[in-house]
């Protein structure tokens, strides 16, 4: 079962492919093939099988940049509000690709604001 944390639910429905660096980018596309081959996904809190291969996780601590463990924390609570669950439970990718697909740009708008990821995203304030 893959762990994910609440923003990364939502994003890896955008990933397209590069990040930080070649491990990262790597394990991301292994993670999304797994979710898609079917495989479930249990919702964790704080760093998840994606930050565990991201060279920017120190001592279990989003260190991107000086504000990011909180910003990512508050997009984790954003991203759990939005698609109505919690930590612990059980989903499967193909039902968060509908409920990410149902999300008004609104949403995305809010979401998305200042994301330095977002070159390497599909997501929709960009389409
Ligand atoms: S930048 Fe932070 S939240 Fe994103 S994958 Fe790396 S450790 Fe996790
Ligand atoms: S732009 Fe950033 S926050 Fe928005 S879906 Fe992409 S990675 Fe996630």
């Amino acid at each position: 079962m893959v762990k994910l944390r609440g923003h990364h639910l939502i994003c890896l429905n955008f990933y397209d492919g590069d990040g930080i660096d070649e491990r990262f980018k790597q394990n991301v596309e292994f993670i999304k093939k797994r979710l898609v081959e079917g495989e479930d996904i249990k919702i964790v809190e704080g760093p998840d099988d994606i930050c565990m291969e991201c060279k920017y996780l120190k001592n279990q601590i989003c260190n991107f940049s000086a504000d990011s463990e909180t910003e990512v924390k508050n997009l984790d609570e954003k991203a759990l509000k939005f698609l109505n669950l919690k930590k612990g439970v059980v989903v499967n990718f193909n039902e968060l690709k509908r409920k990410a697909s149902y999300a008004p740009l609104e949403f995305y708008k809010d979401f998305c604001n200042g994301c330095s990821f977002m070159e390497y995203c599909k997501c929709p304030v960009k389409i």
